[in-house]
C-alpha cells in the first residue's frame, strides 16, 4: 500500500485515526534517524554512585560490555533516579550531568558526562508513543547518576547522544512494558536503550560490613534467582506482576523505581534474541548488581 492508498482507505474509515499519525510519525522517524543493525538492549544494575569514579570488578565489566558494542546513534536511558507524574523524555541539546546524592566525596561531584542531547530523537519519541500525549518534552533534567555513573564507562569519550526517559510514578508496571513495547523499533534507528536500576535494591536493608564479599540475604538471593529464569525463559508476565510474588519479592522491591527499568528493557526485547548475564553478583545483603544484556 503506497501512503496515497493509505490516507484513501483511512479517509474511507477503515483505519482509524491514531494510525494515521502513528504511520507519519515513523515516516519522519525513518527520515531523521538512518536505518542501522539491531543495536542490543541493556539493563544496567548500578549499585553505589561511587561507581562513576571507582575502579573496581563491576566498573570494569562494564567498560569490557562498551567495548562490544557498535558505536549507537543515541543512547535511550530509563533511570531509576527520574521519576515523574507523568512521562517525560529530556529534549535539551546539551543535558547537565545532575550530581543527585549526599555525603560522597568531593571528586565525584567533580566528575561532568558532558554527552550531547538529541532533541530530534525525544521529539521523535513523543510522537511515536501513542496515545498522543503520552510522553512529553523535558528542557530542565539532564543526567542522572545512575544514567552517567552507568553511560560513562561504556562510551567514555562522551561522544554519543544521551536521552533520558522518565518513570511515572502514578502508573502500574503493565503501563511500563507496553510504552517499551512502543520504543522498540528505534533498536534498528541505531538507539541503544539503557535500562538503570538494580534487580534486588532494599537499602534499609545492608549489611554495611558486608559490602565487599558478593553477600546476599537468603531472601535476596531467592528472588535474583527467580527473576533470573523468568528472563531467561521470557516469563515477562511474572517479572510484570512483580508485586504479587511474595516475600521475598517484596523485601527485595520496597519501592519499585529501581526494578521498573527491567521492565522497560523487557519491553523492547524481542522474542528470539540472545539474553546474557553480567556482574551478577550481590552487595551488603540487599542489593543485586545482576546486569542484562538482550541480542
Ligand atoms: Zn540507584
Amino acid at each position: 500500500m503506497t501512503r496515497k492508498e493509505f490516507i484513501k482507505t483511512a479517509g474511507l474509515g477503515i483505519i482509524s485515526i491514531p494510525m494515521i499519525t502513528s504511520l507519519k510519525s515513523l515516516e519522519k522517524l525513518t527520515n531523521s534517524l538512518p536505518d542501522t543493525e539491531k543495536m542490543p538492549a541493556l539493563f544496567m544494575g548500578h549499585g553505589s554512585p561511587m561507581n562513576g569514579i571507582e575502579d573496581n570488578e563491576f566498573v570494569r565489566e562494564m567498560i569490557a560490555q562498551g567495548k562490544k558494542l557498535n558505536k549507537p546513534e543515541a543512547i535511550l536511558v530509563i533511570s531509576a533516579h527520574w521519576e515523574t507524574n507523568g512521562t517525560y523524555v529530556t529534549a535539551m541539546e546539551n543535558p547537565r550531568t545532575i550530581h543527585d546524592f549526599g555525603g560522597f566525596p568531593q571528586e565525584l561531584y567533580a566528575q561532568q558526562y558532558p554527552a550531547p542531547g538529541h532533541p530530534v530523537l525525544a521529539e521523535e519519541i513523543s510522537k511515536l508513543v501513542q496515545p498522543e500525549n503520552t510522553v512529553h518534552l523535558d528542557d530542565k533534567w539532564g543526567l542522572d547518576h545512575g544514567a552517567w555513573t552507568v553511560v560513562k564507562h561504556l562510551f567514555p569519550k562522551a561522544d554519543v547522544p544521551v536521552i533520558q526517559l522518565s518513570i511515572d510514578y502514578t502508573k502500574d508496571p503493565t503501563y511500563h512494558y507496553q510504552l517499551a513495547n512502543q520504543l522498540k523499533k528505534l533498536r534498528k534507528k541505531g538507539v541503544l536503550i539503557v535500562g538503570s536500576g538494580n534487580i534486588v535494591h532494599n537499602l534499609g536493608k545492608i549489611a554495611w560490613g558486608k559490602l565487599n564479599q558478593n553477600y546476599g540475604y537468603d531472601w535476596a538471593i531467592e528472588m535474583n534467582e527467580k527473576v533470573k529464569k523468568w528472563i531467561l525463559e521470557g516469563s515477562h508476565h511474572q517479572l510484570i506482576d512483580f508485586n504479587k510474588q511474595g516475600v521475598a519479592f517484596n523485601l527485595s522491591i520496597p519501592t519499585p523505581e529501581h526494578f521498573l527499568p527491567l521492565i522497560y528493557t523487557l519491553g523492547v526485547k524481542d522474542e528470539s534474541e540472545s539474553i546474557a548475564l553480567f556482574n551478577d553478583q550481590y552487595l551488603g545483603g540487599s542489593i543485586a548488581m545482576t546486569s542484562v544484556k538482550f541480542g
